[in-house]
């Protein structure tokens, strides 16, 4: 397939681009390139004769009717966004309109482009969103989300991703427009902004800096393995049903102390010191607004689609901290670029 891949060179979106040039599809990467996107992170793919990266931004509609018009995609899959909730509490307005208005730009260039097309072309196209749990709000300590859970999300990130969930569902409904939505619970892996949980308590612990955790760890959320994510929006957007939403979970839930402990510990066998990483924990003042638990039933995409997890989070985790420990140039790159040093330390988050 020729897929337009927007947000590419972000955490999740760089993972599918390097899947799907490894399975042989043509790839258009399209991607601000915001703190939280790299090419570094796709270099891999840059040579290939299959993909091309257009440097565009998402509110831009000019930008995105040439690189539709140019690049005769046969599927979109839409990942590019700012995904960082506690970001979108200091500043929810940037979140509003890449998240709301830059989708309903994707979606209004996509219809265009769409309407346009004849025969086969047109019968074949898909325009796939991905996104989080976090729009079904939170769980008590039991239950799962399911691909019919009422939206209720509470951090200004899961509003304005629920928004554009809403709005890629009425675009299939009221124009016809063949879209498919996945919601997908916490990921982790290679290439994790060092904003996020996983890599601050990696690298904290790493350089013997206290390990933030909010309010007393016990948040619970569900954690996939990156590489696992990317198989399963594959999977979606070349056999999903047309009009269908998919939740995509890891079934690994972990209490956040517990994630944290078995991170620490598992720095401790890879790299021993001289004292226990978990000494350097530190409770902090919890997020506001934060969420208790999340968790996903998976059934449909494994029963419908034959796609579920492969990676343990024990295996996972243990792969990622390999993965920081080999490629110390990737994080301190992001440090050096100053600003976003300040936050290493800073509101850890999943
Ligand atoms: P990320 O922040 O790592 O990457 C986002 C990418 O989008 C970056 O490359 C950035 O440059 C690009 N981008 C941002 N604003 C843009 C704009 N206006 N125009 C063009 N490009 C822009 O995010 P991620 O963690 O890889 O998440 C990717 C998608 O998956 C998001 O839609 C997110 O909501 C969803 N998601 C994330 C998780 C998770 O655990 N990280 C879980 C479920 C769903």
């Amino acid at each position: 397939m020729k897929l337009l891949i927007t947000g590419g060179c972000g955490f999740i979106g760089s993972a599918v681009v390097r899947l799907a040039i490894a399975e042989k599809h043509r790839v258009v990467n399209l991607d601000a390139l915001t703190y939280a996107g790299s090419r570094s992170n796709v270099a891999s793919c840059e040579d290939n004769p299959r993909y091309t990266f257009e440097h565009a931004d998402i509110r831009d509609r000019a930008a995105l009717d040439r690189i539709f018009a140019e690049h005769q995609p046969e599927a979109v899959m839409h990942l590019a966004a700012e995904s960082h909730v506690d970001r979108s509490i200091d500043g929810p307005g940037d979140f509003i309109e890449t998240n709301v208005v830059g989708t309903y730009n994707m979606l209004e260039a996509a219809r265009a482009y769409w309407t346009g097309l004849r025969g086969m072309a047109k019968a074949a196209f898909r325009f796939h969103h991905i996104s989080t749990d976090e729009v079904f709000g939170a769980l008590g300590e039991r239950g799962l989300f399911t691909e019919t859970s009422p939206y209720q999300p509470n951090s200004p990130y899961s509003a304005s991703k629920a928004g554009s969930d809403h709005l890629v569902r009425a675009w299939g409904e009221t124009y016809g427009l063949p879209v498919l939505l996945t919601n997908c619970s916490n990921n982790y892996g290679p290439f994790h902004f060092p904003e996020k949980l996983i890599p601050v308590v990696i690298l904290n612990a790493l350089a013997g800096r206290d390990i933030p955790v909010y309010g007393a760890g016990e948040n619970v959320r569900d954690w996939l393995f990156v590489e696992d994510h990317a198989k399963a929006l594959l999977t979606v957007v070349a056999r999903g049903t047309v009009g269908e939403t998919y939740n995509i979970g890891g079934n690994a839930e972990a209490r956040n102390i517990d994630l944290v402990r078995q991170i620490c510990a598992l720095i401790d066998e890879m790299r021993p010191g001289n004292e226990p990483r978990e000494t350097l924990i530190r409770f902090v003042t919890d997020r506001p607004g934060h969420d208790y638990r999340y968790a996903i039933d998976a059934s449909k995409i494994r029963t419908e689609l034959g796609w579920q997890p492969s990676v343990t989070l024990e295996e996972g985790l243990r792969r990622t901290v390999a993965w920081y420990l080999e490629n110390t140039g990737w994080w301190q790159d992001i440090a050096a670029r100053g600003a976003e040093l300040r936050r290493l330390g800073l509101g850890a988050s999943a």
